[in-house]
């Protein structure tokens, strides 16, 4: 088992944890102790003759679970960040992105390498440039960091031409996303004249997308080319090598879909007045609402229109139960809120989201 301890504070507020070593040092896929790079790097790509950029800088791991008929259960609160900007609720993707931009920022500054010698940035296009880009979310933030710091790098993503559209690639397996890839970037550029790149993702997963972009990117003579991401893709195989626990405040951010930092107010307004608690159940009831926790059975029962419409879907609570147990916490100590919350989130696959 490997700890999860390195972590930073999104503007002193969103804990992220690190990847730590030892990972690829091209890709940071989890490798073996002393292993310098993963299977997959020690070669070029399937179809390719060579990789074309440097290295992939992640700022933590991505994973979500299948979880079916929920949708997808993310299972950090980095991943929970990265769903709410591929997600199609609009109102905070730009704090979202605000928060994690400073979190590449700190990662930039501990691999100066990113940045070194760099002109250009870019996000990679979408199939349809008239669809949203959930990366503009972070590179607008980040740029403004980077202004500040007097890094300025010109963001040429509008020349990264998709030349045809590609399949969905996390529905295929490694080898056919990059042959499904290939040749379907162009930059749209004269000469990069031998000017470094950084490549800004949201997830990179098996880096063919980046590998393809990174190739024409070298068509058109550019430096040395380096991928920031936001998520390193979280093999299944490899969520067990990891114990990844998350205390009161981190579980309050994850399960309130991070409303617990940007709506705090309406969560504040809500009134529990009394509610009852045992060891198998908490029970809540207002006039217009109800909540039934219950233990034995592993079910959660609510019902306002937030928690039916959107939050149960992904196993997250809405407002009132995240009042709940911060009552739960005031009255009976945070140990004790813990155990209630943590017993949820440790065995959260076989949790049932139910209506009331
Ligand atoms: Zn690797
Ligand atoms: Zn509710």
């Amino acid at each position: 088992m490997r700890d999860l301890k390195q972590k930073i504070l999104l503007k002193g507020k969103i804990p992220i944890r690190l990847i730590d070593e030892p990972y690829c040092k091209k890709c940071m896929n989890i490798v073996g102790q002393n292993q310098e790079f993963c299977g997959f790097c020690i070669e070029p790509p399937p179809g390719g003759i060579e990789w074309y950029f440097n290295k992939i800088i992640a700022l933590g791991h991505y994973f979500t679970y299948k979880n079916k008929p929920y949708l997808n259960i993310p299972y950090n609160i980095l991943s929970r960040m990265i769903l709410i900007l591929k997600g199609d609720v609009k109102k905070q993707k730009p704090k979202v992105g605000e928060f994690l931009a400073e979190g590449l920022w700190e990662i930039i500054q501990e691999n100066p390498f990113l940045i070194k010698d760099a002109k250009y940035i870019l996000i990679p296009p979408k199939n349809d440039p008239s669809q949203e880009n959930q990366c503009s979310f972070i590179l607008k933030p980040l740029l403004e960091i980077l202004k500040k710091e007097n890094i300025n790098l010109k963001d040429i993503s509008d020349s990264v031409i998709k030349t045809r559209n590609t399949k969905e690639n996390k529905l295929l397996p490694r080898d056919e996303r990059f042959i499904n890839v290939r040749g379907s970037h162009e930059i749209n550029l004269e000469n990069l004249k031998g000017n470094n790149v950084l490549v800004l993702e949201d997830v990179v997963t098996t880096g063919a997308t980046t590998w393809d972009i990174s190739r024409a990117l070298i068509e058109k003579y550019a430096g040395e080319i380096n991928i920031l991401s936001l998520g390193r893709t979280l093999f299944e195989s490899d969520i067990v090598l990891f114990k990844h626990e998350l205390n009161f405040n981190e579980l309050l951010i994850y399960f309130s879909n991070l409303d617990i930092i940007l709506e705090l107010e309406k969560i504040q307004k809500v009134n529990i007045n009394s509610y009852q608690l045992t060891e198998e159940e908490i029970n809540w009831s207002s006039e217009d609402y109800e909540i039934k926790i219950d233990y034995l059975n592993k079910q959660i029962k609510h019902n306002c229109n937030n928690y039916l419409i959107r939050r149960y879907k992904n196993k997250c609570f809405c407002k009132h139960l995240i009042k709940l147990f911060i009552r739960i916490k005031e009255d009976y100590g945070e140990s004790s809120a813990y155990e209630y919350l943590n017993s949820i989130y440790s065995n959260l696959l076989n949790w049932k989201f139910i209506q009331a």
